[in-house]
Parts: C-alpha cells; sequence; structure tokens
C-alpha cells in the first residue's frame, strides 16, 4: 500500500521491444530484424538465431523458464503450447537453457484440436505457427512462472490460415499498397506505409465470485439464462457505488499495472452504464498489436479479477435487461511520417483528398455492409444487436451534420459552397466544398460513426477478437482505393477526375449516411426503404462470408480463398449450434435439479399455511390460497415448458450439422429457451427469497 509507482520504469518492462533489441542485439542483426519488421523482408535463419539466442537470456533475466508460442484459433480465444528452454540432459546430467532461431520461427501443434470447418478434410492435420514479428514478444508471470509469449500467426500444412492473425496480417498488406498508390497520386513521395490504427475499447462486469459460483448458468455459459429484474434497474446506479469503488478501483489499479508492465497502453477506466459495469481504453496501436493487446486485456482482466475474489464477465450479455458490454473499434489509417488519412487537414490540398478517402469509406461500407455486420456476429452479441440498446443490427455511417451537410450539397448541386457553423477551411477547389475539421455531434446510437479523425466501429462484442472487423474494414477500403487509383492514374485531368468521384460516390452512396436515433423503430423501417441489409441474428449473417461478392473480394487480395471463407462460416454455424445446445441443456438442469424443485418446496409451505391457519380457526386463508394457485400454475408452466425445450435438444443431434443446425438452434431451441424463462423468471417474483436457489440480479449487480 502506498508504495510509488515508477510507470515509465514499469511501462513495456517484460516487453522485447525496440529498445530491448537495440540494447541487446548486434548492430547488424538489429538493422536486419528492422528491415523485416518495417518492410516485409524475409528473416534469415542466421539473423533468427541470434535475435533467439538473445530473447532467451533476456527472458530468463525477466524470470522465464518456458517459451510459448502465442496464437488464436478460432476458437474465439488464444491458444498456447509450453516447452521449456531446457536441451537435452548432458553426460555430466546438466542441463543447458536454449532457444534456438527455428523454435522462434516456426512451432507444430497438432492443428486437428482447433476448428477448421473443413478444411482439415482437404489438407494434413499438420499445423504451423509462424513468428509475427511486428508484435513484440512478451514474458507473462503467473501461477505457472514466466513464460516468454512469441505472437504468431497459426497456418494449415498448405498455408490455410486457421486463425485471427494470419487474414488480419493479409488485409493490412492489400491497405498499405492501395493507400499508398492513393498518397502518391496526390503528390506524397515520403510515406512509406500506410497502417491502420486501432484503439478498442473494452467493456465487462465484475460480480463476486462466491455469488458466481451458486449460478450454474454463469459459469458454464458466461450469461443469466434466468433471473427475474431487480426493482432498482440501472437508472439506481448511484447509491450502490460507495461500497464497489474501493473493491473496483484496487482491482483497476493491479489491472493497469499488469498491462503496462505488457507495454498494454490502458489509458481509461471507468464506470459504465449498468451497475457493475466498467470499461477499459488502451492508446491506439497498430491493428495487430491492437489485437494482440485486445486478448492480452481481457486475459488479464479475468486473471486480476479471481484474484480479488471477483469474476469478470466478458459476456455480450450477462443480464438479461441490463446493459449489454461491446467493444468500440476505433479505426484510422495512419502512415510512418504521422499523416492520418482520416484526419480532415488543415491545407487544400489535404482536404481534396480527406474528402474521397471518406467518401471511398461510404461506398467501401455500403457495399459492403453485410461483411461488417457479419463481422460482429457472435452468438452472445445476438442479445445486444437490433436489442433496444447497443447499435442496431442494420449498418449506417454517422457523418455528423457538417460533414452531413456538405456531402448533401456536393450531391444536389455538385458543388458544396459553404460549411454549416462559421470558420471554413478552405479547399482551393471552386467545386469543393469548404468544411470545419471539428466534428459537430456526437451520437451514440450508429455502428458507424466518424468521430472528428477516425471511424468508431461499435457493433463488436465484448468476448470477440477484433481481428475479424478490421480484417474487413481494411479490405473493403483497400478495394474501393483500388478502383480509384486504376481511374486517377489513367485520368487527364486529376483535379476534374477526383471531383467526380467524390460526387459519384457520395451520390451512389448516400443511402449509407444516417444522422439519427439508431435505436428509433422508425430507422428499422427507413433502413428498409433504403434496402439497407437488416440482419439480426448470428445465423442470419453468417452466408455473407460466402457470397460471390465476398469471395472476390477477398480473393483478389489474398485475404481468404474461397475455401479459407467457406471453412470460416461452417465453423460460424458450429459455434452457434454448439453454444445454443449448452445453454439449453444448462437451462434444463437448473430447471430440473434446483428451481422446480423450490418451487414445490415453496407450494408445500403455503399448503402446510393453509391447513395450519385453518386448524387454528375460521382464519382469512386467501392470500396463501391465492399464491399457491398461482405458484402451482406456472410450476405447471414451467414444467410443459420444460418438457418442450427438452424434447427440441433432444433433436439437435438428428438435424445435419452446419447451417440446417444452426437455424434449427435458432428457430426452435432458442424460442423453446425464452418460453421457458418466462414463467421461472415470474415465479423468482413470488417465491420466497429464502427459498429461491439462487442469487438474484439484485444480489449479483448491486453488491459487488
Ligand atoms: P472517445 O471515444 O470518447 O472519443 P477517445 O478519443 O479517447 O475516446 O478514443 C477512444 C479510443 O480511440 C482510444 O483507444 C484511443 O486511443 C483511440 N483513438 C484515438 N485516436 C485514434 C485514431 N486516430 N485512430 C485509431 N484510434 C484512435
Ligand atoms: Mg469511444
Amino acid at each position: 500500500m502506498g508504495e510509488n509507482i515508477n510507470v515509465v520504469e514499469m511501462f513495456g518492462c517484460d516487453v522485447f521491444n525496440d529498445s530491448v533489441m537495440q540494447a541487446r542485439l548486434p548492430k547488424k542483426v538489429y538493422r536486419e530484424l528492422k528491415q523485416t519488421i518495417q518492410e516485409g523482408k524475409e528473416l534469415s535463419l542466421e539473423i533468427a538465431d541470434v535475435v533467439a539466442h538473445e530473447m532467451k537470456e533476456w527472458a530468463i533475466e525477466r524470470g522465464a523458464t518456458h517459451f510459448s508460442h502465442w496464437f488464436q484459433p478460432l476458437t474465439g480465444v488464444t491458444a498456447e503450447k509450453h516447452d521449456a528452454f531446457i536441451s537435452a540432459p548432458m553426460e555430466n546430467g546438466r542441463v543447458l537453457m536454449s532457444f534456438s532461431g527455428k523454435e522462434l520461427i516456426k512451432g507444430e501443434p497438432d492443428a486437428s484440436s482447433f476448428p477448421s470447418g473443413g478444411l482439415r478434410a482437404t489438407f494434413e492435420a499438420r499445423g504451423y505457427t509462424a513468428w509475427d514479428c511486428t508484435s513484440p514478444a512478451f514474458v507473462r508471470h503467473d501461477a505457472g512462472g514466466g513464460t516468454l509469449c512469441i505472437p504468431t500467426a497459426f497456418c494449415s500444412y498448405t498455408g490455410a490460415a486457421l486463425d485471427m492473425k494470419t487474414p488480419l496480417l493479409r488485409s493490412m498488406e492489400a491497405i498499405n499498397t492501395q493507400a499508398l498508390r492513393l498518397l502518391r497520386l496526390f503528390g506524397n513521395t515520403t510515406s512509406k506505409r500506410v497502417t491502420p490504427s486501432v484503439g478498442a475499447e473494452q467493456e465487462y462486469f465484475l460480480i463476486d465470485k462466491e455469488k458466481w459460483l451458486q449460478r450454474k448458468d454463469l459459469t458454464y455459459t458466461g450469461r443469466t439464462l434466468f433471473g427475474a429484474m431487480p426493482p432498482k434497474g440501472q437508472e439506481m446506479d448511484d447509491h450502490y457505488l460507495g461500497t464497489i469503488r474501493q473493491r473496483v478501483s484496487a482491482y483497476m489499479k493491479e489491472v493497469n499495472e499488469e498491462c503496462w508492465r505488457l507495454g498494454v497502453a490502458a489509458k481509461t477506466q471507468h464506470n459504465e452504464v449498468a451497475p457493475a459495469q466498467h470499461e477499459l481504453a488502451p492508446i491506439y496501436a497498430p491493428a495487430n498489436i491492437a489485437s494482440d493487446h485486445n486478448q492480452i486485456i481481457m486475459r488479464i482482466l479475468k486473471k486480476v479479477a479471481s484474484r480479488h475474489g471477483m469474476r469478470c464477465l466478458l459476456h455480450e450479455k450477462p443480464f438479461a435487461g441490463v446493459n449489454g458490454s461491446g467493444k468500440h473499434n476505433n479505426w484510422s489509417l495512419t502512415t510512418d511520417d504521422g499523416i492520418n488519412l482520416l484526419d480532415p487537414g488543415k491545407t487544400p490540398h489535404e482536404n481534396i483528398q480527406f474528402l474521397l478517402v471518406l467518401t471511398c469509406i461510404l461506398k467501401a461500407v455500403d457495399t459492403h455492409a453485410d461483411l461488417l455486420r457479419e463481422s460482429a456476429a457472435d452468438v452472445g452479441n445476438d442479445h445486444r444487436l437490433g436489442g433496444n440498446e447497443a447499435p442496431p443490427a442494420v449498418i449506417s455511417v454517422f457523418l455528423g451534420e457538417q460533414l452531413g451537410d456538405v456531402l448533401e450539397q456536393l450531391i444536389s448541386t455538385g458543388t458544396a459552397t459553404h460549411s454549416k457553423k462559421g470558420g471554413r477551411l478552405e479547399t482551393g477547389v471552386k467545386t469543393l466544398p469548404d468544411f470545419m475539421k471539428d466534428a459537430t455531434d456526437r451520437n451514440r446510437t450508429s455502428p458507424f460513426a466518424f468521430t472528428g479523425n477516425k471511424f468508431e466501429f461499435r457493433m463488436v462484442g465484448s468476448r470477440d477478437s477484433i481481428s475479424s472487423c478490421n480484417v474487413v474494414l481494411n479490405t473493403i477500403t483497400a478495394e474501393v482505393f483500388r478502383e480509384v487509383c486504376d481511374r486517377l492514374e489513367g485520368a487527364e485531368d486529376f483535379d476534374l477526375a477526383v471531383h467526380n468521384i467524390i460526387k459519384e460516390f457520395a451520390t451512389e452512396h448516400q443511402r449509407i449516411v444516417f444522422n439519427g436515433n439508431g435505436y428509433a423503430p422508425e430507422w428499422e423501417k427507413e433502413a428498409k426503404r433504403r434496402g439497407l441489409p437488416n440482419l439480426p441474428s448470428m445465423v442470419d449473417a453468417i452466408p455473407a462470408l460466402t457470397t460471390e461478392k465476398a469471395v472476390k473480394l477477398f480473393e483478389s487480395f489474398g485475404v481468404f480463398t474461397r475455401a479459407e471463407l467457406e471453412s470460416r462460416a461452417e465453423i460460424q454455424y458450429e459455434i452457434y449450434a454448439k453454444a445454443i445446445n449448452i445453454e439449453a441443456k444448462t437451462m434444463i438442469d437448473i430447471a430440473t435439479k434446483q428451481i422446480i424443485p423450490a418451487v414445490i418446496r415453496y407450494t408445500t409451505v403455503l399448503a402446510d399455511s393453509i391447513n395450519s391457519v385453518r386448524a387454528v380457526g375460521d382464519y382469512d386463508v386467501s392470500v396463501q390460497t391465492d399464491l399457491l394457485k398461482r405458484t402451482s400454475a406456472l410450476l405447471k408452466s414451467t414444467n410443459s415448458a420444460m418438457g418442450k425445450l427438452a424434447r427440441l435438444v433432444a433433436q439437435v443431434p438428428g438435424v445435419p450439422e452446419g447451417r440446417e443446425r444452426a437455424v434449427f438452434c435458432r428457430e426452435k431451441v432458442v424460442k423453446a429457451m425464452e418460453a421457458l424463462r418466462s414463467p421461472v423468471d415470474e415465479l423468482e417474483m413470488i417465491v420466497d427469497k429464502e427459498m429461491w436457489p439462487m442469487p438474484s440480479y439484485g444480489d449479483l449487480i448491486f453488491e459487488v
């Protein structure tokens, strides 16, 4: 307590980062490695050997005994296989600590235990992990000691991507190539690389571990499958804060310190809308690093919670009727020399370029709205998207009043002559609009909002990886940039050609812009009128992965092959059906073993009371009688709803795997689950609290 923390010293102390490499590697080796990191040059085994040796020495100093290739298979969580640094014992019985370049750059976990969605049927079970040297290695400390974690990509024997990172890296190449082309056309000769920058805000719930243990639904599925709303909802989140604050801020302090040690720039933390809900945001980083860091953050959030006698819930909707959790994926495009392509800029020349980039993104999002929606599809997110909160399931773009107005002028007259609210920024081209740099309004209901110098994609679920949405954002933007570059490279009058493209894109894709309230029911109707896709469930969204449009897009940039896309769709269906199946079985288990017995005990108490009261005289037992009637009726409904659900669950194995099974779960099983939940939640409101077999919502979220 009260010790001074030197954040500067602490930051990145467990990371094999640039300054460590510079200090420890021979100059020549350092230079070559940097070239690999910055320019994608191939790394020789000779260099890798030297790097591995230094990395090992450093890691051992940091307390590591093991190393691990750390990767992100399609299970949704990270995976790792640990190997000790020790070599085979020598004749004298002693061992050496060793780590070779080969071990650094390549690993060989058995791929057959990870989802491959059919890719395995055609390819070998063998899988490889390959070092992503652009994301630094780090030493993680936990109960198992220190482990040198090496961020890696995971591929099959033939190079098919079996993970989240490989396509992300491929999509970063695609956007780099096309964005550089665009910059060159605008006269930029200095920038060497364009990187998508990403800052992911992470929401989560904290609850007491003892109470969590008493809820089988939370322990098995991450969310409550039953639970009536407490009399006080999230509108009253003030009075309980006094008790929470100490416990939670002690928690946050440790979370921050663990993040900083691993070079994760945890910056912002605050309480969220719902009771027991919080948020953590790091400073933005290149997309692949941001994605790795988000995985690290989720792990730290969970680990530290455990240490504090709490549980961190990352599920998108742990409590029905209470705000769910998501991730806001802030995305922009930045050059190695510090230019943000989404910054409206200060000079006329930059403004034209900005307007072109902006309209390109409008076109990209409008053309591939279904893919962007799919990138946020997750079983838990079905309870958020399209619910009465968070962003709706319809993709639209929020530009704000001022930019929206500029766009409208462009469309209606071909020239924009003014910008709202004074202060103009001159574009220097008569036919192009002037506009203000400052974003006008803040809109919290839009799934894809322009926020001054970046876009904020708010659909991603709190548990989900941010890789998928960034793969989509990078690739769809690269596609439009490519089209524009093709056109501009052949143009005789560059300025006129740019102007025409801006106007064309703004006109043709205006329908994707929506500055109003995304939660309003009218928007759904309006979106339908505009022809925008509305994909309320994950099962509705998955087909977007394998349309001809998507295959063409991804294949043309080498981000995904058709087979990879098909396998991913297959895995998504599988994940959906499995998750629903587990939820349904958990519900049946809880209802059979906990709820029904408890309710029967309660009816016995009521019946006993009626009898005992009557026995002593002619007293009024109408309250007990009425309660007994209602309870018995609800008990009957519960039992019959449970029977129905059990019958459907029994049918699941007979339904063909893949889309068919997922649709069955979505249309039949989920409905039957809702039908079972309803009488149980009503019962919870009338049954004696002492007899209810698990902590209530009130106990869980108001008493952390
Ligand atoms: P708000 O969403 O309230 O505007 P911030 O502007 O602080 O909050 O940003 C939220 C997240 O966006 C943080 O992770 C931040 O680092 C990130 N961010 C800020 N600027 C950019 C940018 N140009 N590109 C990508 N992410 C950014
Ligand atoms: Mg934000």
